[in-house]
C-alpha cells in the first residue's frame, strides 16, 4: 500500500522533566492532549505524568527492548494518518533514551518527525558544572564491562573538550576509580546529582577528590558527570590556576567548591608541594 506524504501522521519527540514537573512545556502539554497515541518508554510512569497534567491519551509502550516489533506498530500507524508522542522515563528521547531507532523508520519512509525541546541531564549539568563549554562531547553511560570500560575512557583520554557521561549511584565509585586510572586523579569533574530536584547537589572537585568524597558517603540519586578535557588540565599544570593566589584564598576557592577546611588545606599543600602545617598555619594566621 502507497501512503500520500499528506496522509501521514506526525512523531513528535517530547522531552519531559528530569524530576521537576514544573520544567514540562506547554507546548508539551499541547501536543500531549492532541496526539492520538503517546508512545512511552515505561507506560506506568508517563501515566502519572499524563495524569498529574489531567491528559487522557492512549499509551502503548516503546522501550529496549520492544523496539523493533513496536517500531513497526507505530510506524504504520503513522503512515495511517495517526500523530504519535514519544515520550521516555525522563528529559529528552533518544539521548541514552528509545528514540533514535524510531526516528531513523520515519525518515527512511518519509514520516515527519518534530521534537518538543526540554531537559537534557547532561546539559544542565554541563552549564552547572563550571568547566569549559565551548566543545563537549556527550558519552552517555560507560559499559559495566570492564574492559569496554577501559577501552571507551581510552578513546578520549586526549580529547581537549568537556566530556560527559551518566551514571547510575551504585556503580560511581568503581567508574571514578577507572577515571582515576585512565584520566589521573588531578583531572577537574563535577558530579551534578538529582538536578532540578529538592536535594540537586553540583560537587565540583578533582576525580581524587571525588573518590574521597564518597569513600565516607554512598552515593545516592541520579548523576551525570562531567570530566575537564585534556588540554585544559594540561594548560592547568604549566600555568596553576592558584598560581597568583595566596596561600588562604587558594584553600578557600577549594572550601567554596564543597571541600571540608582539613582537606582543603592538604590539597593546597599537595598542589604547592609544601607540608600541610605550612599552609594551616598561613591559612590561621
Ligand atoms: N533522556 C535523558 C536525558 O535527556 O537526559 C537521559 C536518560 S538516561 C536513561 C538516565 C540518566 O540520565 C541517569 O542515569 C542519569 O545519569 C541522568 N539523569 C537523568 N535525570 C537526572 C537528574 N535529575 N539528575 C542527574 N542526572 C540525571
Amino acid at each position: 500500500m502507497k501512503y500520500m506524504a499528506e496522509d501521514k501522521g506526525t512523531l513528535y519527540l517530547c522531552a519531559t522533566p528530569i524530576g521537576n514537573l514544573g520544567d514540562i512545556s506547554e507546548r508539551c502539554l499541547e501536543i500531549l492532549r492532541s496526539v492520538d497515541l503517546v508512545a512511552a518508554e515505561d507506560t506506568r510512569r508517563t501515566l502519572q505524568l499524563l495524569n498529574h497534567f489531567d491528559i487522557s491519551k492512549p499509551l502503548t509502550s516503546y522501550h529496549e527492548h520492544n523496539k523493533k516489533t513496536k517500531g513497526e506498530y507505530i510506524l504504520r500507524l503513522l503512515l495511517e494518518g495517526k500523530n504519535i508522542a514519544q515520550v521516555s522515563d525522563a528529559g529528552t528521547p533518544a539521548i541514552s533514551d528509545p528514540g533514535e531507532d524510531l526516528v531513523k523508520l520515519c525518515i527512511e519512509n518519509d514520516v515527519t518527525v518534530t521534537s518538543v525541546p526540554g531537559p537534557v541531564a547532561g546539559i544542565q549539568a554541563l552549564i552547572l558544572s563550571g568547566l569549559s563549554t565551548r566543545r563537549y562531547a556527550f558519552e552517555g553511560f560507560l559499559s559495566v564491562n570492564k574492559k569496554n570500560r577501559y577501552e571507551h575512557l581510552n578513546s578520549v583520554k586526549n580529547d581537549t573538550h568537556t566530556l560527559i557521561f551518566y551514571e547510575a549511584p551504585h556503580k560511581l565509585r568503581s567508574t571514578l576509580e577507572s577515571m582515576s586510572a585512565v584520566f589521573g586523579g588531578e583531572r577537574r569533574i563535577a558530579l551534578a546529582r538529582e538536578l532540578t530536584k529538592l536535594h540537586e547537589e553540583i560537587i565540583r572537585t578533582t576525580i581524587d577528590g571525588a573518590l574521597e568524597y564518597y569513600s565516607e558517603r554512598p552515593p545516592r540519586g541520579e548523576y551525570v558527570i562531567v570530566v575537564e578535557g585534556a588540554l585544559e588540565a594540561a594548560d592547568e599544570e604549566e600555568s596553576p590556576f592558584w598560581s597568583d593566589m595566596s596561600i588562604a584564598e587558594h584553600v578557600d576557592k577549594y572550601i567554596s567548591e564543597g571541600m571540608s577546611q582539613k582537606d582543603a588545606i592538604k590539597k593546597a599543600a599537595a598542589d604547592r608541594n609544601v607540608p600541610k602545617r605550612e599552609v594551616y598555619n598561613e591559612y590561621h594566621k
